[in-house]
């Protein structure tokens, strides 16, 4: 055995100098102390395998900088912030929107103080948690009345829940969507306790085939938007004002599960095909469901509005308890809706929106800085280029619209795109890029301005620790 081993620092000494620098000594003892010993571990196992052969390879101060790296990056939080290079606006696995400033300052409002959450201040007594936007929510859209609960998928399960339980929901074959992570509308529907009725086929369904298909069972006629995919071709579906006319007819509520539910028109930035929330419910829909962390650019949460007579009852039930969004993300909702009170200040505010509707003079400027701003980290080691490519709404919104724009190309000298990829995996923060054609492709649509330099940080953070 050898007798280096013998030469490795203590534990006490080691403690003592890691924590010289500041940033290890706010650290938790016991978190220093598990991720140095495993450090320690590292370097036996080098020892062993003759990659340490000197004493002097073991002193305290050769090994410091490195454990101290290793320690600092075993030791950061699991959450983390990345950088969104992929031009993916609402990316669903790297948290979808990102909020408004001002959204951003009322959740730290009311996290860090008391607040009248569920109290009347008109009153003094007990008040109620969705007071705080259902009449704004209601301004908005033109709705009687709104509810918030978690997310979309827990939106759409207690409108089943709470209107056709042990009923049949009638909806188009071509509706029968499946979100990513599991949220398929069958599937929803059988645990609501209300039983699905498909009707038409798969690329065209007619009001007759709705109209056929009510009986003594029927709770409710259904749409759900086709957020992720769209038929093409010899297509049709049955319109708002057609289902209303029946629902009308024969007293069914009409309900419609329109996934991202954009408050403001898109039309405008060439995204057709997604109607409003105003537009459904001014259509004659009873209730309408959306996602507050799409398209809207709020916090995650499930948003009602419709006839007060159905909310009222969703209000009521049970289920809605296990629902309930927290006061952060109340605030955070409330500050994003006011935003909307004036459409051009929710579109230059709302990031989400901001990042979707970005003019191809702002896009092309931004790559260029991103351009620069590597260039200047890599000098002649990588070639830095730009062309015209495309970004994506993303959350399943939009699914066959392409966002034209600029982006940035970087080819590392002797380093592989796909190295590249796995390495910036592992910066501070890490970076999420694009690979097409095995080229590594920067989208500067979802980088925030001041993030711009922060990106070609740690790109040549990455590309040395391949060295
Ligand atoms: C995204 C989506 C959902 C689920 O919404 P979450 O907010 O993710 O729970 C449900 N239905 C449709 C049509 C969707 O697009």
């Amino acid at each position: 055995m050898s007798k280096l081993y013998r030469f490795l620092p203590s534990m006490d000494q080691i403690l003592d100098g890691i924590t010289t620098d500041k940033d290890m000594a706010a650290l938790p003892r016991p978190l220093i102390k598990d991720h140095a010993s495993a450090f320690l571990d590292i370097c036996r196992e080098e020892i062993r395998a003759g990659a340490i052969t000197e004493e002097a390879q073991l002193k305290l101060e050769v090994l410091l900088p490195r454990m101290t790296a290793y320690v600092r990056a075993q030791s950061r939080p699991h959450f983390r912030r990345v950088l969104n290079a992929t031009g993916v606006v609402v990316h669903t696995n790297l948290g979808r929107s990102l909020l408004a400033k001002s959204a951003i300052e009322a959740v730290a409002e009311a996290c860090g103080h008391y607040s009248n959450c569920e109290f009347d201040l008109s009153t003094g007594q007990r008040g109620s948690r969705y007071s705080h936007v259902e009449k704004i929510l209601c301004d908005i859209t033109g709705a009687e009345a709104a509810l918030v609960v978690n997310n979309n998928a827990a939106a759409v399960f207690i409108m089943l829940e709470t209107l056709a339980k042990g009923k049949e929901v009638i909806v188009s074959r071509g509706q029968l969507v499946e979100i990513g992570g599991s949220f398929r509308i069958p599937e929803v529907m059988k645990k609501s306790g209300a039983t699905l009725h498909e009707v038409g086929a798969t690329n065209r369904a007619h009001v007759h085939d709705y109209e056929n298909a009510i009986n003594d069972e029927t709770g409710a006629l259904m749409r759900v938007h086709t957020s992720n995919y769209r038929i093409v071709g010899f297509t049709k579906e049955v319109g708002l004002p057609e289902m209303r006319a029946l629902g009308d007819k024969y007293n069914l509520p009409v309900i419609e599960d329109l996934g991202s539910g954009s408050l403001y028109s898109l039309q405008g930035a060439g995204l057709l095909g997604e109607p409003t929330v105003q537009e459904v419910i001014a259509q004659g829909a009873d209730l309408v469901s959306f996602s507050g962390d799409k398209v809207l650019g709020g916090p995650q949460a499930g948003i009602i509005v419709g006839k007060k007579e159905y909310v009222d009852r969703i209000k009521k039930n049970q289920i809605n308890r296990a629902m309930r969004i927290d006061k952060m993300t109340l605030a955070a909702l409330e500050a994003t809706l006011r935003l909307y009170l004036d459409m051009d200040v929710a579109r230059k505010q709302v990031p989400t929106l901001r990042m979707i509707t970005a003019s191809q003079e702002s896009l092309k400027s931004k790559a260029r800085r991103l351009a620069d701003a590597i260039r200047a980290e890599f000098g002649d080691t990588a070639e830095v280029g730009m062309k015209k490519g495309f970004s994506r709404v993303g959350g399943g919104a939009f699914p066959e619209y392409d966002l034209p724009g600029t982006l940035v190309t970087l080819n590392v000298k002797g380093i592989s795109a796909d190295d590249l990829r796995v390495a910036l995996l592992d910066t501070d923060p890490p970076l999420v890029a694009r690979i097409e054609d095995d080229a590594f492709l920067l989208d500067p649509r979802t980088l925030t301005q001041t993030e711009i330099k922060l990106a070609a940080t740690v790109l040549r953070q990455a590309a040395e620790s391949l060295k």
